[in-house]
Formats: C-alpha cells, sequence, structure tokens
C-alpha cells in the first residue's frame, strides 16, 4: 500500500480524530496512488495514524476512514479498506437512523458524509428511492460498491444519483446525474412529513430534490403559526408556508425567484388540501420584493428568511453577512408588534454566534426590539460528527419582536 507521510508536526488535527489532511501537510507519497485509492497515513517519524482516501486533484489531499494507529503497513494488517468496511460504514450511517423512519414519516437523511464518517457521500431516502451524491475521490471509487451495499442496506425501488455538483471539480471530477440501480424514479416523489406531504422532484429539485435540514424547524414553524399572517421568503417548493398553513396560519405569501419552484408550490398546496384564498405564489426576488411590500405598508405576523447560501467560502463572509442583515432589516420592518422573526442561514462560514451579531444589528438598525426564543440548526438526521464541527451549517433563530 502506498504511504503518505505528513510534515512534522502536521499531525495535531488527525490526532484529535479530524479527517481531512491538506496538500500542505504532506511530506511525501511513496508511489502514485490513483484518486480515491487507500493510502496509509504516518507522521513525521514514520507512526502510522490510520488510513484514507487519496484526493490527488483536491485540497483536501486525503480523507481518512480509519484511525487505527495499531496498525503499520507491511507489518500489522489493521483495518483493510475493503467492500466490507464500505458496507459496515454505511450499515452503522443506516441504523443510526432506524428510529426517525416511520409511518407518517418517509423521508429523511441516510448517510451524512464527514458526519458519519462517510466523507464525501450524502445518501437521502425520499419514499420508495434514494437520492445520492458522491462529492469526493474516495466516495467516488468506491461507488459501485456503495450502490449495491445501500440497495441491500435500505431496500427501494431505485436509486438515482446526483453528483451533478461544481464541488467535484474540486476533487477533480465531472458533474454526473443518472439512474444507478433499479427504477427510474417518476418525475415526482410523494413524501409525508407528519402531517405534512410534499412532492419531491430527485432529479430536478434542489441537492438531492428536498430540504431535509428544515424538517424539525418546519414543525416548530407550524406551532408558532395558528392564526396567523405570513411570510414565506426563498420559499422553495412551499416547505415553511404549508407548515405553517397546518398550523392554522391565516394566510401565507410564499416568495420564491424561481417559477419551477413555485409550480411545485402550488401543487404542494394543493396535496395538502389548501387553496389560493390561503396562499399566494409570488415570483420574485426576495431582497426586491420586501422592498415592495414597505412601500405598501404591508404587515405580516411572521416572517420566515430562508435564503440559499449566501456565502460559498470564508472570503465571501462578509458581503453573505450584509445580505443576511438586509433581508432580517427589511423583514423586521413588516412585521406587526409581537410579530416573530425565523432567520436561517445555511453557510457554513458564517458562525452561530456571527449570525446572532448579524441578527442584532439588523434589528437595531429596523429600530426593533425583541428576544430570541429559539436557537435553531439542521434536523437530527445531519448529525455533527464532534471532531468535525464544520458539518454544522444550518442555523436559524426565532426572534419574537416587541
Ligand atoms: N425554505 C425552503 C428551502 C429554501 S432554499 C425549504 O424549507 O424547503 C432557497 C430558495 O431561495 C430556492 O428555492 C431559490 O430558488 C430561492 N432564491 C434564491 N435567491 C433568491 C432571491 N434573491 N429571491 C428569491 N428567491 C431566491
Amino acid at each position: 500500500m502506498n504511504v503518505v507521510k505528513l510534515s512534522k508536526g502536521r499531525d495535531s488535527s488527525l490526532l484529535r480524530r479530524h479527517p481531512w489532511i491538506f496538500s500542505g501537510a504532506v511530506a511525501s507519497v511513496s508511489g502514485q496512488p490513483a484518486a480515491g485509492e487507500t493510502v496509509a497515513i504516518q507522521d513525521s517519524t514514520g507512526k502510522a495514524l490510520g488510513f484514507a482516501a487519496w484526493s490527488p486533484e483536491s485540497q483536501i489531499r486525503a480523507r481518512m476512514w480509519s484511525f487505527d494507529s495499531d496498525a503499520t503497513p507491511g507489518v500489522t494488517p489493521g483495518v483493510i479498506i475493503d467492500e466490507e468496511f464500505i458496507h459496515e460504514r454505511l450499515r452503522r450511517a443506516i441504523a443510526r437512523r432506524a428510529g426517525l423512519l416511520s409511518p407518517t414519516r418517509s423521508a429523511c437523511r441516510l448517510v451524512y458524509a464527514e458526519a458519519d464518517d462517510f466523507p464525501g457521500l450524502i445518501v437521502d431516502r425520499y419514499g420508495d428511492y434514494l437520492s445520492c451524491q458522491f462529492l469526493s475521490a474516495g466516495a467516488e471509487f468506491w461507488r459501485d460498491t456503495i450502490i449495491a451495499a445501500l440497495a441491500q442496506l435500505s431496500p427501494c425501488l431505485g436509486i438515482y444519483e446526483r453528483s451533478d455538483v461544481t464541488v467535484r471539480k474540486h476533487e477533480g471530477l465531472a458533474q454526473r446525474q443518472g439512474l444507478v440501480h433499479g427504477q427510474e424514479p417518476p418525475e415526482q416523489v410523494q413524501i409525508q412529513e407528519q402531517d405534512r406531504l410534499f412532492m419531491v422532484s430527485i432529479q430536478h429539485g434542489h441537492k438531492t430534490g428536498y430540504y431535509l435540514d428544515q424538517y424539525d424547524n418546519r414543525s416548530l414553524v407550524q406551532r408558532l403559526s395558528a392564526g396567523k399572517t405570513v411570510l414565506n421568503c426563498f420559499s422553495y417548493t412551499g416547505g415553511f408556508g404549508i407548515a405553517a398553513l397546518k398550523g392554522g396560519a391565516a394566510h401565507v405569501t410564499n416568495v420564491d425567484s424561481s417559477a419551477p419552484t413555485l409550480e411545485l408550490a402550488g401543487q404542494n398546496l394543493a396535496l395538502n388540501g389548501f387553496d389560493t384564498d390561503q396562499a399566494d405564489l409570488v415570483q420574485a426576488n426576495v431582497f426586491e420584493y420586501l422592498r415592495e411590500l414597505k412601500s405598501k405598508n404591508a404587515l405580516y405576523d411572521l416572517i420566515v428568511l430562508d435564503p440559499p447560501k449566501f456565502a460559498e467560502t470564508k472570503h465571501q463572509f462578509k458581503k453573505a453577512a450584509r445580505a443576511y442583515k438586509d433581508i432580517a432589516l427589511q423583514a423586521a420592518q413588516l412585521l406587526n408588534p409581537g410579530g416573530t422573526l425565523v432567520s436561517f442561514s445555511c453557510s457554513g462560514a458564517i458562525d452561530p454566534a456571527l449570525f446572532q451579531k448579524i441578527t442584532a444589528d439588523a434589528l437595531l438598525d429596523a429600530g426593533r426590539q425583541g428576544r430570541i426564543t429559539h436557537y435553531l440548526h439542521q434536523a437530527e438526521d445531519h448529525p455533527v460528527a464532534l471532531p468535525f464541527p464544520e458539518a454544522l451549517y444550518l442555523k436559524g433563530l426565532v426572534c419574537v419582536l416587541d
């Protein structure tokens, strides 16, 4: 097996079980490991630190499969990264969610990459279908094994691949999308989240099809919405809007810039028994629409802001912070006294403390006061492994204004 030796002092993150090895930490590589191939990792003195998947094109040059430091390549076999190992990792990830799927919940994430000790692999279940993404050279290397194991471990009618994401470029991988096992999912697959029903387009939806990470937060908005007028900004296919109506909202306005997304939102409203008297679908840029509403003196009782990731990288965080502040400021001016702002950020580069500060500044500039009643985050099927805090990306605040 090829051996990757780290530079002196560059093993500290690995000793804390953080799974990434950056290119700058690599001192030497024996042989020419292929993309995704398993390499043995050693510190500068030759002490074994474990095994990793090699990513020759990426700044994250290797991702750890195992921290089995007892194994010395060529001396003791240690952990073998083979089909059985891959199968067992997937089995464990799926077993962690055993209690989540139920007759009233037919969709959840089954594998969440580093958080499930499976760098680069995302697998979501939508009813009878799985939707997956291979995001690293290591996940790609084991693709056929992973697909076969998933079909066995989480029986389904079909597995669809949504590796049509730009991050694959960093790994030297082309984008790819298509059926990889069983039957092609229908254009729309129905899922259930408690008493909420949604049509999900696995082939054309965002990410793997839907925003499963907001599951608990939709339930919370449902609970907070009775009798309220709701403005659901960045609505996608209507998730928070439908939750609000199920919770007894008086009226919901859903705003999104994407026409196909709103079309599906309309179908989802009908699927849940709501008609156009109860819900508007507005195709608009939220930044402009909030200003338009202000000029019309519109007021709401509850506003949800769930924008796309404004900061793709750490370098963009200032620009992103301004955007988060802008929408929170505009929204705060549209809330009735006692109104509720539910504001999210899914940018990993904006940490929870900064997001709270941005929100506080926005409310101050809007001339509104209030208090935070809930600190929100991604649902439990998107856990955060303790050594890998980067997995926490979604945070939200519920602020009740004076
Ligand atoms: N709240 C949704 C997920 C929102 S994803 C849910 O729980 O399912 C972000 C959405 O914002 C996408 O649907 C995207 O089309 C939309 N979007 C992105 N930029 C926008 C903008 N400037 N104005 C309006 N919508 C925008």
